[in-house]
């Protein structure tokens, strides 16, 4: 049991499966002959990162970025401190944040700015989810996986207090 009772569902397992992997084979064909590393944003993206890379057919590396919320958040603040940092350079390197959710743009502006001085290729964003009505900062957005309304989701990674990360479609709760 996971507990999900409460949740409606707003994208089903299979329609995840179908979009990573049409994510994965995009980013496959844009990257191909180059360096790329993968960067996944703690902790929610983890599971986007899991699946996602398996369909990305490069010889890429991973990174994982631990980034600190202040309480158990279900907005953002956009105050942003790093709590685990990458263990390898990435100077000269194409690197993709993954994401799990865009709401406000405030979290990938700092990231982008942050990685701006560690000399990389390139730097892109590949998020499974974006809020477009809450953005204060326009980001640019390489790859989304779907765009969805201004409501509060968990699941496939994204938390509430938490907890449900580990439910394999995206829920939310009706207001
Ligand atoms: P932003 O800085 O773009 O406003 O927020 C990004 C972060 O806020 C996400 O990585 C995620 O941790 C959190 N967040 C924003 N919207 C949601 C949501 O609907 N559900 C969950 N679980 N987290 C969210």
């Amino acid at each position: 049991m996971t507990g999900d009772e409460r949740f409606h569902t707003l994208v089903t397992e299979e329609a995840i499966r179908d979009r990573v992997r049409e994510l994965g084979e995009e980013i496959t064909r844009d990257f191909l002959g180059r360096d790329l590393v993968l960067v996944a944003v703690l902790k929610g993206s983890c599971i986007f990162l899991a699946d996602l890379c398996r369909h990305v057919d490069l010889p890429l590396t991973l990174e994982f970025l631990g980034l600190s919320s202040y309480g158990d958040r279900t907005q953002s603040s956009g105050v942003v401190r790093i709590t685990q940092d990458l263990t390898h350079p990435v100077e000269g390197r194409d690197v993709l944040l993954v994401e799990d959710i865009v709401d406000t743009g405030l979290t990938l502006d700092f990231l982008m700015r942050h990685f701006e001085v560690r000399k990389p290729r390139s730097v892109g964003i590949c998020t499974l989810l974006h809020k477009p009505s809450n953005t204060m900062k326009d980001v640019k957005l390489d790859y989304v996986g779907f765009t969805i309304e201004n409501r509060f989701v968990v699941g496939y990674g994204l938390d509430y207090e938490q907890r449900f990360r580990n439910l394999p479609y995206i829920g939310y709760v009706e207001d």
